[in-house]
């Protein structure tokens, strides 16, 4: 029998973490099969005693049970607690253990950067946004800044994290060294046209980094790089956090490059 790992959420909709993962097996020749198990809010305890007795040896957890499945893990990592949110489960020397590879997955591409902006604005105050604002302070950027729509939200995230909060429609009156689009403007749909920044008000030199990745060019980058800027795609932040979830259930590396190409070819690049 292979090893099973899987994903759960509701509504799962489409995700790409299947093909990702069984596309890694394969390549290394794990006999491991990753599912989709589709998961109401209730039925979360009775499968929780399923991952332990079967057992399931890997989970990527996404919404709406990233905070709840927290209380049926033995250990937590301080990052998944900083955030309040767990996307992954592993086992450890026999503990069910969680982490947050969101925030993994956010900082991979700018660590890659030649040097890390003095200020980076997170746009949107959602979960996305948590795991953003973690990963700016993790980098150490200096100056994190978060706007949203409503303020509120805003503050809310300000108490748990020490960022500065921006009122939404002054948002573009600071002139960031990063600004990271959390919100789902851009994303396919009724808002694809839309962008959270005007084409005209983007810094000089700045870097803009669109968590959406579908699509793949989103307005907001389109708009950044006709300007200038250095653009990363949302679709670096999810290939990431799944090479560190592979990472935490194998112990070994999934071919990044092999990996970009085969989520490229899913969005139909
Ligand atoms: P969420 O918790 O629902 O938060 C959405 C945020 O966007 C809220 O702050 C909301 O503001 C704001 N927003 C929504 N519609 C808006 C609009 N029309 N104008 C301005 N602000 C608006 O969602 P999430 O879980 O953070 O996810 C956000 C996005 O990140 C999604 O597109 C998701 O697909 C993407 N994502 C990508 C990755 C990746 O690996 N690349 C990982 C996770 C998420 P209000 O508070 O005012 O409602």
């Amino acid at each position: 029998m292979p090893d099973k790992y899987g994903i759960i959420g509701h509504p799962l909709g489409h995700t790409m973490s299947p093909t990702l993962h069984n596309w890694g097996f394969n390549a290394l020749s794990i006999d491991a099969e990753y599912a989709p198990y589709p998961l109401e809010p209730n039925a979360l305890p009775a499968f929780m005693d399923r991952v332990r007795s079967e057992p399931i040896l890997g989970l990527s957890v996404t919404i709406p049970h990233k905070r709840a499945v927290m209380e049926y893990l033995d250990r937590i990592s301080d990052r998944a607690r900083r955030v309040g949110a767990v996307n992954t489960l592993y086992w450890e020397g026999g503990e069910l253990c969680g982490e947050n590879t969101d925030v993994i997955g956010l900082t991979a591409p700018l660590r890659k950067l030649p040097s890390l902006p003095e200020t980076g604005l997170v746009l949107g105050a959602g979960g996305a946004a948590r795991a953003a604002a973690a990963g700016l302070l993790e980098l150490s950027i200096p100056e994190v800044l978060v706007a949203n729509r409503t303020r509120s939200k805003a503050d809310d995230l300000a108490r748990d994290f020490p960022v500065r909060v921006v009122n939404w429609e002054e948002r573009m009156d600071v002139a960031p060294g990063l600004i990271c689009n959390t919100t789902p403007l851009g994303m396919a749909g009724p808002t694809q046209e839309l962008s959270p920044w005007d084409a005209d008000r983007f810094p000089e030199g700045c870097v803009a980094y669109d968590i959406v990745y579908n699509p793949l060019e989103t307005r907001f980058l389109r708009e950044a790089e006709s300007t200038g800027c250095t653009v990363i795609s949302g679709l670096e932040m999810f290939l990431h956090q799944g090479l560190a979830q592979f990472r935490l259930w194998t112990g070994r590396e999934m071919d990044e490059h092999g990996a970009r190409r085969l989520l490229l070819d899913a969005l139909g690049s």
